[in-house]
């Protein structure tokens, strides 16, 4: 028998009895005639004592190695030196036998919360960094929640259905990744994006609730929240109105919340309609554990012969309450923030309303003091406060004004990390323009249904067409979206049209889907939510890296198993390949 108990559940009530525990060695102590080992496994440390009085055992002790997986047999006795830190820290084990079940080479790094391995190391040597509490620790979270998923989606009648990988483009405006067919050469399979087209002839098949915790695959530039492959939480359902919906999933969010956070939401979440999220926040994604709301000036900033105002198609402003002391230092380094190539302004108007009533801006020249009080009066500023000013192109000002927003609330501290501020952003834009193509592709995917009201203007005025679209937000971060989808041929046909696809195109791209649709599709529409996202929110962490096993780096490579790779002679031939150019 490899174990009677686990290294984190000895205690007290525990003491006199005989056990065996089997587990990695941790530490090694030796003290007086004593030696301690710490023995741990994934739940926990327990404390083993070898005394001198059993030389043997002692010498064989003496030679274990870190990372040694060991099988001890002992006794459970009270500890004299009480270590109040650890769960098992009132015990310790006397060990009467000692088998090495397998020996370690000298681990590249320690395997503490502290690690001495960086980042490159503990990601080849992965394995081992997830022996790591603090990385651990996230990938059971990361099981609890999806256990919380299936949980509340079992209960409200969803069938979990897989769909396949090896599949052809899917729509979400993503890269794809492609695999080749050795049985049809020349020809490829994608990875899917999403499930999304699937999902929706699953409804056409009536399954009515469908939900699926899956792997998509899109060939993006990565960042902290992208990987080339994540998970999402995959749910369509028939018969269901835009309300409905995001009723269903706040009920998931709630849940979530309950059931992992512990923090009960009674209220219906905030929402906001994605053109307010603009105008206010500058971002479709606004962090709301913090107020600093912008304010448009575009109106009473014109006038006064400043060129850069009088021209601008929008000046917008936030107030950073208690800043009017900013040095020259200060406000230079804000200057360079919002001149950053992400960032994408000009420049940065401030003005600083003195603790004295005064103002100090740097237009001075063109703006008397009582027409800067008017700027202040429009926010309720008060002395001590400091305005910031962007101008420029509506959308790019609002953009980079949002970012300034999340700039300031850093440098002054007013994210609250413990507090939770959920939101449904609403009624996207069914287009976005994409100037370089010049044309509209879809702002969510193709399927997304245009609202009912909105109809209209889909020949004359397509941008300002809404979607039944919405995305649930948390501090700040795109846990997930979906829409109402089309389930009208007619209705779909045209909305291809609209996005260039030629009659072709789209019947050689989705003519299953169209055809699928002329059998009886019922309305349907459902969301998807990011897992690796959600935990990553969980947990405190800014990156989603962190809570997948085995993730790829920034280049999207696999430094453990080293992949990509190239393949060999054999494999191109049979898939009827050739690579032109050497890998560098
Ligand atoms: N397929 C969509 C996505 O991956 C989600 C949805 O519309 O349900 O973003």
């Amino acid at each position: 028998m490899y174990r009677t108990h686990n290294c984190g559940e000895l205690r007290n009530e525990n003491i006199g009895q005989t056990v065996v525990l089997s587990g990695w060695v941790q530490k090694i102590r030796n003290l007086g005639g004593m030696t301690f080992v710490d023995i741990r496994d994934r739940y926990g440390i327990s404390q083993l004592v070898f005394d001198d009085k059993n030389q043997n055992l002692c010498d064989k002790a003496r030679e274990l190695g870190r990372e040694y997986v060991i099988k001890i047999q002992g006794k459970v006795i009270e500890r004299s030196n009480k270590n109040s830190k650890m769960p098992t820290g009132d015990i310790e084990i006397i060990v009467e036998e000692l088998t090495v079940l397998n020996k370690s080479e000298i681990p590249p790094f320690t395997i503490e919360e502290n690690t001495d391995g960086g980042d490159e190391l503990r990601m080849k040597y992965r394995y081992l960094d997830l022996r790591r509490d603090s990385v651990k620790k996230n990938l059971i979270l990361r099981h609890k929640m999806a256990h919380e998923v299936r949980n509340y989606l079992d209960e409200n009648n969803f069938i979990e259905i897989e769909t396949p990988i090896l599949i052809k483009s899917t729509p979400e405006g993503a890269r794809d990744f492609v695999v080749p067919s050795r049985m049809n050469k020349g020809e490829f399979y994608a990875l899917p994006q999403s499930p999304q087209v699937f999902k929706q002839l699953l409804m056409i098949s009536g399954f009515d609730r469908y939900y699926q915790i899956v792997k998509c695959f899109r060939d993006e530039d990565l960042r902290a929240d992208r990987q080339p492959e994540f998970t999402q939480i995959d749910c369509e359902m028939s018969f269901a109105e835009q309300e409905d919906i995001l009723n269903m999933f706040e009920g998931l969010a709630k849940h979530l919340f309950k059931n992992i956070k512990g923090v009960d939401f009674n209220d219906e979440f905030l929402r906001m309609t994605w053109a307010d999220a603009m105008k206010y926040y500058g971002s479709d994604k606004p962090d709301l554990r913090f107020e600093m709301k912008f304010v448009d000036l575009s109106e009473i900033v014109k006038g006064n012969n400043f060129k850069i105002f009088d021209e601008a198609e929008y000046v917008g402003a936030i107030c950073a309450e208690s800043c009017a002391s900013y040095s020259r230092k200060q406000l230079d380094a804000l200057t360079d923030f919002v001149r950053r190539p992400q960032v994408g302004a000009k420049g940065l108007v401030y003005v600083k309303y003195n603790e004295d009533g005064t103002f100090k801006s740097s237009v001075d020249k063109f703006y008397s003091q009582e027409d800067l009080k008017k700027w202040a009066d429009a926010f309720s500023a008060k002395p001590g406060d400091l305005l910031l000013i962007l101008s420029g192109n509506r959308n790019e000002t609002l953009t980079s004004l949002g970012q300034l927003r999340l700039e300031m609330a850093n440098r002054l501290n007013l994210i609250n990390n413990n507090k939770f501020a959920p939101l449904w952003v609403v009624d996207f834009p069914l287009f976005e323009w994409n100037e370089e193509a010049k044309r509209y592709t879809a702002m969510h995917h193709p399927f997304t249904s245009p609202k009912e009201e909105d109809i209209d203007m889909l020949d004359t005025n397509p941008g300002d067409v809404r979607a039944n679209a919405y995305d649930l937000v948390i501090n700040g971060v795109e846990i997930g979206g979906g829409s109402i989808r089309i389930h009208d041929n007619d209705v779909q046909q045209k909305m291809f049209k609209l996005l260039g696809f030629s009659k072709e195109a789209a019947d050689s791209q989705f003519g299953f889907l169209m055809n699928a649709f002329k059998y009886g599709a019922p309305p349907h529409g459902g969301a998807a939510f990011g897992l690796d996202r959600w935990v990553a929110l969980f947990s405190g962490l800014e990156s989603i890296r962190d809570v997948i096993a085995f993730p790829k780096n920034n280049a999207g490579r696999d430094v453990m198993i080293d992949s990509p790779s190239i393949i060999s002679d054999e494999q191109l031939k049979e898939l009827n390949l050739k690579v032109t150019k050497e890998p560098s």
